[in-house]
């Protein structure tokens, strides 16, 4: 029974079933999509032979991607975590650095820092993007930060801050330009984790396309897939062919010697992932206007209930809407359980918000600012069925 201080759960639950189709016993959080030339393309690999590392398709897809982001180089790896691991390594980070990136994100941008020796620092999330708020890390940097001979220290821990790492949440792009002036204004390089959001547009231009570097992710659940997957992004050439070189085990080029001139990274996408994602990428646009057009049914059944609100892109961005999100108000954040668990055992797979970083064990020693926003979305936040199919035309009124 509602009343006026309960949340109806039934009713929420009822308004995203509204959304999806109706002769589905389970819907997932993000289902991938083949409907376009995957067969077709994988099985030209397989008759080929070229199946592992060489092979046309990891060039194409390479091209299509830089096309798409309008990146002068894209630099396709077996997944996001390798993408950004390299990022941040050609960015500069070092052994014993501070990387300042979100509480509020999924565990590999946490671990990239790490694999680089280096020491993730939190920051706190705004709720207007559910990213970064550069507002709040401006005013922090300025009471922590000091620089000396180019480079940002952290007063406190003595410490080289090198870089900044947004992450474009379910999507949706971070405010890009008040941070890269916090950036510039402390001697930071821009790193975006942008593998949440590819087809995602700040201000016209793609996200991952503002930072010296960038990582996307083709994971399963991602917007399109490669089954596994990622891929750095960049418009420094000269860092695009290091990115390249690196992450395909620092070979110099030769007809048959191996010599390799520095410790590199066995990162390379297989083409049979590759010539998946060439098939995936030729669909996006079409991928996006649906996910579009189920981001719009969602505003649409919950204008009308109260206690929660569906998540809109920032006025500033064109999301991709890759995973719709809902915001409790704050006192019914009690209630967030009920919703997953109701939700989930009518088979609608519904997601609470990762736990934030500076929570988990091994990250919990790592410096933090004050994260009260993060805290507060934490428990707050439910992802709710996104998938591209679900853009189709049942449910509509
Ligand atoms: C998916 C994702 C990654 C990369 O994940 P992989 O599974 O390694 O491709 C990185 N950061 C965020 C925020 C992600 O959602």
């Amino acid at each position: 029974m509602s009343t006026p201080f309960e949340l109806d759960v039934q009713k929420v639950v009822a308004a995203i079933k509204s959304c999806l189709p109706p002769d589905r016993d389970f819907v997932g959080l993000h289902e991938p999509y083949f409907t376009g030339n995957e067969w077709n393309y994988v099985k030209e690999c397989l008759d080929s032979g070229w199946v592992s590392s060489i092979g046309q398709y990891v060039e194409k897809f390479e091209e299509m991607l830089a096309e798409f982001t309008g990146v002068k180089r894209a630099v396709a790896v077996v997944n996001g975590t390798a993408a950004l691991h390299v990022c941040l390594k050609l960015a500069g980070v070092e052994q014993g650095d501070e990387v300042l990136i979100p509480a509020l994100t999924f565990i590999a941008t946490a671990n990239a820092v790490v694999y680089c020796g280096a020491i993730p620092h939190f920051v706190d999330s705004e709720e207007k993007t559910l990213g970064m708020d550069p507002c709040k890390l401006g005013h922090y940097l300025s009471d922590i930060a000091e620089i000396r001979g180019g480079s940002c220290f952290n007063r406190i821990t003595g410490r080289r801050m090198k870089a900044v790492v947004p992450m474009h949440t379910f999507g949706h792009p971070v405010d890009l330009e008040p941070l890269l002036d916090v950036c510039q204004r402390f001697h930071l390089e821009l790193v975006e984790d942008a593998a949440e959001s590819l087809g995602s547009f700040y201000k016209g231009r793609h996200t991952g396309n503002w930072g010296r570097m960038s990582a996307l992710s083709f994971n399963g659940n991602k917007v399109i897939t490669t089954g596994g997957g990622g891929a750095i992004l960049t418009n420094d050439e000269s860092l695009g062919k290091l990115a390249k070189h690196l992450t395909t085990t620092a070979k110099v080029p030769h007809k048959w010697e191996f010599y390799h001139d520095q410790i590199g990274y066995n990162y390379r996408l297989p083409n049979l992932n590759a010539a998946l994602g060439c098939a995936q990428l030729e669909q996006l646009p079409a991928f996006l206007e649906k996910k579009r057009a189920l981001a719009l049914r969602y505003r649409e059944v919950f204008q009308n209930i109260s206690g929660v609100r569906w998540f809109e892109e920032p006025g500033f961005a064109r999301s991709n809407y890759w995973l719709n999100a809902l915001l409790l108000d704050k006192d019914h954040v009690h209630e967030r359980d009920v919703l997953l668990e109701i939700s989930n055992v009518q088979g609608i797979m519904t997601r609470p918000a990762w736990t934030l970083m500076h929570k988990l064990p091994m990250f919990k020693d790592c410096p933090a600012m004050d994260l009260a926003s993060a805290e507060s979305l934490e428990t707050r936040l439910i992802n709710i069925p996104s998938s591209v199919f679900l853009g189709g035309t049942y449910g509509q009124t």
